[in-house]
Parts: C-alpha cells; sequence; structure tokens
C-alpha cells in the first residue's frame, strides 16, 4: 500500500513517517529498532487533521487487524480486532436485526479509531458517543504488556483510552453493545427552516420523538436569514418496511462539492442557495435505505481530493447552550462577511450523555462543523472562531482539526495533563506535540 494512505482526510498537514502493519492481535508492538522514533496507530485515515499523523515517526497500521473474534446474533454483543471497518460491521449485523449504537457519516472508519476519538452521530441527544456503548477492549503497551479494560476491569484505562487519540497504546480489540432494528431502512423527514430561531425550536420539539436528528444550514445567507437550512429527523423503520424495495443513494442528498477551482463567494451562494431551494415543500417525508441516509457522503468516494492538492480544513466546535445560541449567531455571522463559506455546514444539539472518555469532545450544546479550501484567509477566519468558541467556553473536535493552538486546545481540555499521565513513553503525534509540545 502507498504512502498515500498515510495521509489524514484534509489532506493537511503533510507528514513524513514510516509505517508499520500489524498483522495479528497477539503479537507485540515493533520494537525500538524495527520503528524510529515515536510510535502512533493508524486506524483509516479518516480524521481530517493530524491526529493520525506523526511526522518524523512510525505509523502502526491496524488496518490488518480485521478479524471478528465472536457475535452473539441473541444478545446483539460484538467481539472484533480493531482494524475492523463499520462499514464490515453493518454488512454483518444489519440482515441479522442490529445496528450500530452510533456511527459517524462515514463508515469507512475502524472500530479503534471510533473508540480513539470517541466519535459521535446523530443520535448524541439520545445515545451519547461510541465509548457509552463499548463494553470491553484489550490495550497492548510498548513495554509488552496488556490489559482488559472496561468500567470494572482497569477503569482509569478504560476512561483514559476512549478518546484518548490513540496516546495510550494500541487497542487489539473491542467489544460493543449494538442496538437491535426492524428493518433496513428509516424514515425520515426533511423540514425547512428560514433562521437560527426555528432550528432550535425545530430541535427542541424533536429530540424527545426522533432518534436521529442533524441539519444542514446555508453559511453564506446573512441578516432575517442567517442560519436558513434544512433539518433531517428521523427513527428506524418498523417490520414492516422490512421487504421495501428503496434506493440506496439519493440524487442530491448533499449540497454540490466543486472542484477547488471553483471554490468561490459566487458558486458558494449559488449552490448554497440551489440546495435550500431543491426541497420545494416546507416538509417532505422518506423512507430511505440507511445507507443513504447515514453515509450521503460515502456515495461520492474520495471526495476530499476535489479541493486539489493544498487539501482543506474542517472546523467542528461546540458551544454550550447557556451561550451557543448568541455565540453561534456571531460564528455565522463572521462565516458569511469572510466570503469563504462552507459547502457542507452542519448543525445538531447534543445531548447531556455522559461519555466514559477522559478527553471525549461531545458536551451538551450545539455543535457546528464547517470545511473550507486551505487558504491563509480561512486559517485568519478559523483562527476568529477559536476566540468566539474559546469565550462562550466551549471546545474544538481534535479529530477534525489541523491547526488550532496549544493555548485554545489547553482551554477546551483542560483535563489534558491529568491525561498525560496515561500516554505511552513510545507514543506521539503530530497533533500531541504541536497542542502539547513547547512553544517554536
Ligand atoms: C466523511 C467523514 C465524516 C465523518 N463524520 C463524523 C461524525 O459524524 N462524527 C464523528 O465523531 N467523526 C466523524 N468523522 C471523523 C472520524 O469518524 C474519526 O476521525 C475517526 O476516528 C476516524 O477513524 P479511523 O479508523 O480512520 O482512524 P484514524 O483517523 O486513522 O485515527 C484516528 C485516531 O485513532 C487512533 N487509533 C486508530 N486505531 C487505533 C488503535 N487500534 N488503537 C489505538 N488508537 C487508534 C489514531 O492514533 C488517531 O489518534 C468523519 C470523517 C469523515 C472523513
Amino acid at each position: 500500500m502507498g504512502q498515500n494512505r498515510y495521509q489524514s482526510w484534509g489532506r493537511y498537514p503533510k507528514a513524513e513517517q514510516n509505517a508499520l502493519k500489524m498483522f495479528w492481535r497477539h503479537e507485540p508492538i515493533p520494537s525500538s529498532d524495527e520503528a524510529s522514533g515515536n510510535i502512533l496507530p493508524f486506524g483509516n485515515g479518516r480524521s481530517y487533521g493530524d491526529c493520525c499523523l506523526n511526522d518524523g515517526g512510525t505509523l502502526i497500521d491496524t488496518c490488518s487487524l480485521d478479524r471478528f473474534i465472536q457475535f452473539d446474533a441473541e444478545q446483539g454483543l460484538l467481539r472484533c480486532e480493531a482494524g475492523v471497518l463499520l462499514s464490515d460491521i453493518v454488512e454483518l449485523v444489519v440482515p441479522r436485526g442490529w445496528f450500530l449504537p452510533v456511527t459517524p457519516a462515514t463508515r469507512y472508519v475502524t472500530i479503534g479509531g471510533a473508540v480513539a476519538n470517541d466519535i459521535h452521530g446523530k443520535n448524541h441527544h439520545r445515545s451519547g458517543t461510541f465509548g457509552c456503548h463499548v463494553s470491553a477492549f484489550e490495550l497492548l503497551r510498548s513495554d509488552g504488556s496488556r490489559m482488559l479494560c472496561s468500567e470494572i476491569e482497569n477503569p482509569e484505562w478504560f476512561s483514559a483510552t476512549i478518546g484518548g487519540l490513540g496516546l495510550t497504546g494500541v487497542i487489539t480489540w473491542v467489544e460493543i453493545l449494538l442496538k437491535p432494528i426492524m428493518s433496513p431502512h428509516v424514515l425520515e423527514e426533511t423540514i425547512r427552516f428560514a433562521n437560527l430561531d426555528e432550528f432550535f425550536s425545530i430541535s427542541e420539539e424533536s429530540d424527545t420523538t426522533f432518534e436521529y436528528t442533524v441539519a444542514w444550514i446555508d453559511c453564506t445567507a446573512k441578516g432575517e436569514r442567517l442560519g436558513r437550512g434544512l433539518f433531517r429527523r428521523a427513527n428506524h423503520g418498523a417490520a414492516s418496511l422490512r421487504g421495501r424495495r428503496s434506493t440506496k443513494y439519493t440524487a442530491i442528498a448533499l449540497p454540490l462539492v466543486p472542484s477547488a477551482l471553483l471554490v468561490n463567494r459566487l458558486t458558494l451562494r449559488a449552490v448554497n442557495s440551489l440546495y435550500y431551494r431543491n426541497q420545494i415543500r416546507a416538509r417532505r417525508t422518506r423512507t430511505k435505505h440507511f445507507e443513504s441516509f447515514f453515509y450521503p457522503l460515502d456515495a461520492i468516494g474520495r471526495w476530499n481530493r476535489m479541493y486539489g492538492p493544498r487539501g482543506f480544513l474542517q472546523y467542528q466546535c461546540v458551544l454550550p447552550h447557556s451561550d451557543g445560541a448568541t455565540a453561534l449567531r456571531e460564528m455565522l455571522e463572521a462565516v458569511a462577511a469572510s466570503g469563504l463559506g462552507s459547502f457542507l455546514a452542519v448543525l445538531k444539539i447534543f445531548g447531556d450523555k455522559e461519555s466514559p472518555g477522559l478527553m471525549s469532545f461531545p458536551r451538551p450544546g450545539v455543535t457546528l462543523a464547517l470545511d473550507f479550501p486551505n487558504k491563509p484567509r480561512a486559517m485568519e477566519l478559523l483562527d476568529r472562531l477559536d476566540e468566539i468558541t474559546r469565550s462562550a467556553g466551549g471546545a474544538v473536535y481534535p479529530a477534525k482539526d489541523a491547526r488550532m493552538s496549544r493555548e485554545s486546545y489547553q482551554a477546551y481540555f483542560p483535563q489534558w495533563e491529568e491525561f498525560s499521565r496515561f500516554i505511552d513513553p513510545r507514543c506521539s503525534s503530530s497533533f500531541w506535540r504541536r497542542v502539547t509540545g513547547p512553544a517554536e
């Protein structure tokens, strides 16, 4: 496999690193003679920034740890090696009436990566993070020791490794509790909303009755239209939908993602507006196959390349409820005024179910995710967004970050020093050195 595999999804920053594959969960971590410099486990590189990169060191590629170990189809308990992709899990379990308890917007992430970033999905308000559904895993340290981790066995290591960014050692296998479903389909309702106030009121109404909620917003809109968009809410379908035929992917499930050359103020406004107006009716209800509802971006394949060789930047923050609406307004005004915009602007309310992870990103509040072509002006805008996030007492998601300052990181995650004592002495990452290392 070429070195291209060892990039992050945003293709920025670049890193020069070696990579060694682990083929078997019982083998030890390569010795320091074999692996030069610091080591870092690598899943499938679906993190956007540098938490999966290790410039100057060695990546321990876990993709060949791809075996299922045990599946109890009665209880929905699944144990598999850490490099198994969520796409392989859904393929195995959906026909047997089970689904992932939490899923991100792509199924091409490994279960080890899902634990290490303690990922969240459209059901965070109900089910919390992925880590809330992990019953156990094994942690392999560079000294050869192995720890069974659960809420009962080695609970402090369990907590440090969920959301621990691969720094506590290599997770070799993971056990999760799946969620029962009656059908591979979901019933989705899409509602058009005119501004942020409407978003908040639809969210509040939906979060009690819908398992999945998320909104796309037109981040080029200003004034009274600030924060207008489409709200999507859904529940798993009933048994009567089991045999139903439906297309797996629908044509305009997403705003288009044009090439970097086309990303300018005019195309941004046109594409965002077109997508908003594409839904003629104020409300629309549809039955969708789970793939089309959960993973529309996967249908486009390697859409990250469309931003060109300089790559792109994602920004995902959470703003606590107390200050969230005001800070969000300020943020969207700054984005609209910059003209930089984003084709994929996503808004969602996080719930208050606490994760077992010491370093987990989600916390109660509103979360906004945006992406931008990698340009100096985008960097300046993101620094401005960080100021707003910090003064609102929020946080930025490390899995999506390539540029936040050490001051911002340490303000968002003040527990980082407590976490440091769990770091394996041979593990480090480009991200960790950037946000906790000495100032350059
Ligand atoms: C299109 C798209 C949509 C996304 N949507 C969401 C979303 O809705 N919600 C969300 O939370 N995230 C989302 N993400 C981010 C993604 O889910 C996370 O970055 C995830 O952690 C990537 O997993 P990976 O297997 O690719 O791991 P990598 O990106 O390779 O690594 C991620 C981290 O996990 C560590 N790691 C990997 N394997 C192991 C192991 N075996 N042991 C210990 N540590 C390990 C790495 O060191 C690194 O710190 C999305 C990403 C993309 C590209």
